[in-house]
């Protein structure tokens, strides 16, 4: 990798758009040869606003890709036991391939508990303890959809990693710990930083690949990247400009750091769009794998 003055866009819409079509062309093929159509049921809790969009775009998604869309969608005063039946429901549902349950679930109810209660077999999420372990020892069935969506990414730019020296920042069980594991199967030489860190530019600044994941406002500058280094850039977050309007912005200072980068993830149009595709991409996988067919795709 050589330093350039503006980095390469990687370009998250489209490579996402490219593997839904490459999906719906697989989900075709899977119902003519085996009968089979993947279902996805999201499991929405409560009326979050933000969750009312993401849950009504994993709908729109999935129905595009040919498959099955099973949405409940339960009121905020619903109980531990009422969720708890439900997901036992959808876990004894042969037409349900894989069930997600939205997050934030309103206060009263235990988010771990309800994720661990899915059949890991059918948790598209990658969530439970099942799945962080199969990852963890080398036998991923269902990879968190984010971390999944950066990899394919850094891959668009780099088809083989192996050997480089990737910094993870954040050590979230959704995306930074999952990346890690990603990019040890991938043979690259993984440091994960994190909010107790000592020194971290110091750190980010050795890195072949950044992958930032904190949720903090343009954190990571241009001065922390090692020039040449694939940066890929998890963060979503809202900030109010001077004209009192909120923007867009990751948790890399997108300026600065595409003057050095080799390439770069834009904010938005770079992660964002790769998540709700490698949800599909889990589905498909969990329908495959109980037919007995080779599970990745
Ligand atoms: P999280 O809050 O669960 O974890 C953040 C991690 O960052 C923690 O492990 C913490 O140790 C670390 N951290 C916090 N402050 C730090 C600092 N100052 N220096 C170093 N490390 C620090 O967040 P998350 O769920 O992993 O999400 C991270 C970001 O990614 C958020 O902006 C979130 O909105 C975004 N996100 C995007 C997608 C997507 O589809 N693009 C999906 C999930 C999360």
């Amino acid at each position: 990798m050589s330093g350039s003055a503006t980095a390469q866009l990687i370009d998250g819409k489209a490579i996402a758009a490219a593997l839904r079509a490459q999906l719906a062309d697989a989900v075709a093929k899977l119902k003519a040869e085996h009968g089979v159509v993947p279902g996805l049921a999201v499991v929405l809790v409560g009326d979050d606003p933000a969750s009312q969009v993401y849950v009504r775009n994993k709908h729109a998604q999935t129905v595009e890709a040919g498959m099955a869309s099973f949405e409940h969608r339960l009121p905020a005063s619903t109980s531990r036991e009422a969720l708890l039946a439900m997901v036992d429901q959808l876990n004894k549902d042969p037409l349900v391939h894989g069930i997600l349950v939205q997050l934030p679930l309103p206060a009263h109810l235990d988010a771990t508990e309800v994720l661990n209660a899915i059949d890991p077999d059918k948790d598209v999420d990658g969530f439970h303890p099942v799945n962080a372990g199969r990852l963890a020892t080398g036998q991923a069935l269902f990879v968190p959809c984010t971390p999944v969506g950066c990899e394919l990414l850094l891959r668009s730019v780099i088809a083989d990693p192996s050997g480089l020296h990737a910094v993870v920042i954040g050590r979230s069980n959704i995306v930074g710990k999952p990346m890690a594991q990603l990019l040890l199967a991938a043979n690259c030489t993984v440091t994960i930083v994190h909010s107790r860190t000592r020194d971290l530019a110091g750190l980010v600044r050795q890195a072949d690949i950044v992958v930032a994941a904190l949720g903090r406002a343009e954190f990571v500058k241009g001065d922390w990247i090692k020039p040449g280094a694939i940066v890929i850039d998890v963060g979503i977050n809202r900030i109010e400009q001077a004209d009192g309007k909120t923007r867009l912005v990751g948790d890399v200072d997108f300026a600065s750091a595409s003057q050095v980068a080799g390439a770069i993830t834009p904010v938005p149009g770079g992660v964002g769009p790769m998540t709700i595709a490698c949800l599909l991409r889990n589905t498909l996988i969990a329908a495959r794998y109980r037919l007995g067919l080779d599970g990745q795709v």
